[in-house]
């Protein structure tokens, strides 16, 4: 059932989504070289905590950790480790949730991790384009295939692939809520978008194949072929005139 909010619901999930920014934007911050995502999870911990959310992610399934942190050929779902230290050159996926008041707020964001390779840098130009490109096509009106399909062409111009194994959803008082929102599709198709949906559009872009392995912890996904993949992701509502992004941070954010 695609849940319909009141706006007291997403004035409520606009600081979650607030906070959520926030703490993707200060995980920004910290993505140097040296640094371990495990170290980055940690400032992600204690600013949700700082701010009385409780991150989305901490228990999900058996999620062990705050956010997801994927580096290079990892998708989604990394796991943030003391030993997994960022080195120039890197992409650095981070994926953070949080709940507020009875309502979550999710984004992500491809970070460069010093200097990177220009293709590194067009991948993650074209992904971040794409996922404008997606929030452009959710119009009241519109249906969920038409987002696909915009993420889908844009990125696909560039020969670059979508992950089809993991979508975006919708999301509010649960984490994932229907509808999924693949970033891939057929324009008209699909479930209509409403003003009062809150979705989450997350394009998962690689360089190569669009396959997918999930590794034995059962949460890492990477790329098929080794290549890079990257990440971005809002949490946004729809509205009688477009889509209205809710994952803004604050100018300034510090713990
Ligand atoms: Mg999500």
């Amino acid at each position: 059932m695609v849940v319909i909010k009141s706006p007291r619901e997403i004035s409520l999930m606009r600081e979650a989504c607030r906070i959520s920014a926030n703490a993707l934007k200060l995980a920004g911050t910290a993505v140097e070289p040296g640094v371990s995502t495990l170290e980055i999870d940690t400032l992600i911990q204690k600013y949700i905590e700082k701010e009385g959310a409780i991150a989305s992610f901490l228990g999900y399934n058996g999620f062990p950790k705050s956010s997801c942190i994927s580096v290079n050929n990892v998708v989604i779902h990394g796991i943030p480790n003391k030993n997994c230290i960022l080195k120039a050159g890197d992409i650095v996926s981070i994926d953070v949730g949080a709940f507020f008041e009875g309502y979550h707020g999710d984004n992500a964001y491809t970070y460069p991790c010093g200097e990177i390779s220009k293709e590194a840098q067009a991948l993650l130009d074209a992904t971040r384009e794409s996922l404008y490109e997606g929030i452009k096509a959710a119009q009241a009106g519109n249906r969920v295939g038409d987002i696909g399909h915009a993420v889908q062409s844009y990125v696909e111009a560039r020969s670059y692939s979508v992950v089809r194994d993991f979508v975006g959803h919708g999301v509010g008082a649960k984490l994932h809520e229907e509808p999924s929102v693949p970033n891939y599709g057929t324009p008209g198709r699909g479930v209509r978008l409403i003003p009062g949906m809150t979705i989450a559009i997350e394009p998962m872009i690689n360089m190569g194949t669009h396959k997918v392995n999930v590794l034995d912890d059962e949460w890492t996904t990477v790329t098929a072929d080794g290549k890079l993949s990257a990440h971005f992701e809002h949490t946004v509502v729809i509205t009688q005139d477009g889509a209205k992004i809710l994952t803004v941070p604050d100018d300034e954010v510090s713990l």
